[in-house]
């Protein structure tokens, strides 16, 4: 069975709004550590020159303090921008009030400005350059009242005021200039994190949704199963997890395409969201595997049960309503679902575990006929684990010469042998004898069919050649029954050729049985293949005639030389009129299209007698004999 679980991993990875942040306080912390190992250096110059510790240094002091202070991680990076920016801008208006308008500290001020724009935009960094601007023109007022005594002398000939209106204008051009530049660098900058910002976006999504349908994917459908466990466990209540397969959905593929499987599972995502509760959730698990959680279905298991049902039924309900397929006018699929259904209820199960259960009961619906709901229980659990170890068993039996073929002879009317039909047995190590019924189906599924098919023929060629040089057995025909998917296998035909080319036998001596679902597709392929192995002599018989759907129209085209009466209706025949007046229909048919019939499943003398006086003169069954060993059936030969 598939099954691989992905774990959901906590998203470990930064967003891009936190790379930005990174960015910015990177920066920030180095322009501070600048201006704090500056300041230091500033204030020990200032004291030596002073010779002493005086106002000037003490403020100095208190801004270089405030620095280190924001360096702390705690510190957002609007925190340090807005001490940078304070830092620079005061300190840079502080000095000219001692050093006249010295163009030095002025700059300092605009790198203030230059910050804000870089941080906050162009619009606050201006009205700081003005309100740097109105300070700087206030200093040249004052100085020209004589109220402020700066180091700075006036040009000569020069008022005090135009030293420092000249100042104040070349500042704010300059600053007006280099705000501009950086809040452009800024803004291409952010139009980059943005589409970086949607891109992440994008491709978080691409994550957790699956992009056919658009429904939550795996990962997102195990994180959500997480929550809505430890919700059930909150609230006592039970929830339920289904796990639902498109009934034969590799045929929309194989026979429309690949657009038209895509649009019917966009279709079913859809029908399966609105069924569902809109808190619930509908994920796809990968190819046409669906997968659903129902919460808060109750906090009683009988009546958590029961609503989980029909929820099931109404998503039956909802899919088998025919879907038009789009890229062919007039054709529509009614392609049913498989539900499996497990409840849920706190953590009592992991996720997995859930997800294993459902799996599981889905399966059961599937071998139940499909379209159909099921609910797990533990003998269901059982029988899969069963089922694996009988499937690993199988792949290794015709390595290690577990497989056995019997014998069922067949009997002429004068009730001599003309030949048998082969019956595998898989003589298994612990288990004993298994009959075909019990691992043949398991085989076709498993496609090892078709290695154990090839084995046969090959033994009953090999038996053929040993009879064909002994006189009294080399008039015995076997027959060998052909599964569908093994006849269905591209060298079937050619394979069989050269068996029996290689093993040397009369061709006619092997019968290869085929039943009658091949009809049901492919006939000209069946009809080529048959065909092609009648040019060379082997024989075909139709198994288990009357069971099937046979049409008339088809039987006649198909090669065979021989009808198989089923034996569920020999069985009945003595009793139920109606089998006997089929059987007889079967002969009267058969001796009109040339065919040979032959009974199988002839179990009492009534049966015999009653079959020979309808006209059928070839018998098989428990009456003559069972199927036998190789030893036993030659002994049988002799008598
Ligand atoms: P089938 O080809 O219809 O074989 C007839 C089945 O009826 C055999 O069961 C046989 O043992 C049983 N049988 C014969 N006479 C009587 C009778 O008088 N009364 C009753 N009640 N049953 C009788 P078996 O051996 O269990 O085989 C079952 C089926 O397994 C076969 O049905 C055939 O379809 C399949 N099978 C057997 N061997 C092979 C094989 O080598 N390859 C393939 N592909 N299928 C095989
Ligand atoms: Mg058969
Ligand atoms: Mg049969």
């Amino acid at each position: 069975m598939k099954r691989s679980v992905i774990r959901s991993a906590g998203d470990a990875s930064p967003g891009v709004s936190d790379y930005e942040n990174i960015w910015k306080l990177r920066i920030l912390n180095r322009a501070l550590w600048v201006v704090f190992a500056g300041s230091v250096g500033a204030i020990g110059l200032w004291i030596f020159r002073r010779g002493g510790f005086d106002k000037g240094a003490l403020l100095g002091g208190v801004f270089t303090t405030l620095v280190f202070a924001s360096l702390h991680p705690r510190f957002s990076w609007r925190f340090k921008a807005v001490i940078l920016i304070f830092d620079f801008t005061l300190v840079g208006m502080y000095f000219p009030s001692i050093t006249g308008p010295r163009f030095g500290p002025l700059c300092l001020a605009g790198a203030g400005c230059i910050v804000v724009a870089a941080f906050f935009g162009r619009l606050p960094a201006y009205l700081l350059a003005l309100a740097d601007f109105a300070g700087i023109m206030a200093y040249g007022i004052l100085a020209h009242l004589g109220w402020l005594k700066t180091l700075d002398i006036p040009l000569p000939g020069e008022a005090a005021f135009m030293t420092w209106f000249q100042a104040g204008i070349v500042f704010l051009a300059a600053n007006t200039v280099l705000v501009m530049m950086v809040d452009e660098i800024v803004r291409s900058l952010a139009v980059s994190i943005e589409r970086l910002k949607r891109q992440h976006a994008i491709s978080k999504s691409l994550a957790l949704y699956d992009n056919l349908t658009g429904l939550p994917n795996r990962k997102l459908f195990q994180d959500r199963l997480q929550h809505a466990m430890a919700a059930s466990a909150r609230d006592l209540q039970y929830g339920a997890v289904f796990f639902i397969d498109v009934d034969n959905f590799k045929n929309i593929n194989d026979t429309s395409g690949h657009a038209s499987g895509d649009y019917f599972l966009t279709t079913v995502a859809e029908r399966l969201s609105d069924v569902i509760k809109p808190t619930d959730t509908a994920a796809r698990w990968g190819g046409d595997e669906f997968v659903v959680i129902a919460e808060n279905l109750s906090s009683s298991l009988t009546q958590a049960g029961q609503a989980a049902e029909k929820i099931g039924e109404k998503i039956l309900e909802a899919i088998n309503v025919p879907i038009a397929n789009p890229y062919a006018k007039g054709q529509s699929y009614q392609n049913s679902v498989s539900i499996g259904i497990t409840l849920m209820y706190g953590h009592i199960h992991s996720a997995d575990e859930l997800l294993k259960r459902a799996d599981i009961a889905m399966y059961q619906a599937k071998v139940g006929g499909k379209n159909r709901l099921r609910n797990f229980d533990v003998d269901m659990q059982k029988q899969v684990e069963e089922r694996l170890a009988l499937e690993a068993d199988l792949k290794e039996a015709l390595r290690k010469s577990e497989f056995e073929l019997h014998f069922q002879p067949q009997y002429n009317s004068q009730h001599k042998v003309f030949g048998a039909e082969i019956l595998l047995r898989w003589r298994h190590a612990t288990r004993g004898m298994i009959f075909p019924g019990d691992f043949i189906p398991l085989a076709e599924e498993t496609g090892d069919i078709i290695e154990i098919g090839k084995w046969v023929i090959r033994m009953a060629c090999l038996k053929l050649q040993e009879w064909g040089e002994q006189d009294t057995k080399k008039h015995l025909v076997l027959a060998i029954n052909v599964s569908p998917k093994q006849f269905r296998e591209p060298g079937f035909a050619e394979m069989v050729r050269e068996t029996v080319r290689q093993s040397g036998i009369t061709p006619a001596a092997l019968k290869l049985e085929l039943t009658e679902s091949l009809m049901l597709e492919n006939v000209d392929e069946t009809i080529q293949k048959m065909e092609q192995l009648k040019g060379v002599g082997v024989g075909f018989s139709l198994d288990d005639f009357g069971t099937g759907y046979s049409s008339l129209a088809y039987l006649k085209r198909l090669p065979f030389s021989q009808l198989k009466i089923d034996q569920s209706f020999v069985r009945d025949m003595t009793s139920d009129k109606n089998d006997a007046i089929l059987i007889r229909t079967i002969i009267g048919m058969a001796a009109n299209l040339n065919l040979q019939v032959i009974a199988e499943g002839v179990e009492t003398p009534e049966q015999l007698g009653a079959l020979s006086e309808m006209g059928c003169h070839a018998y098989q069954g428990f009456h003559f004999s069972r199927p036998v060993p190789l030893a036993e059936f030659e002994n049988l030969l002799l008598l």
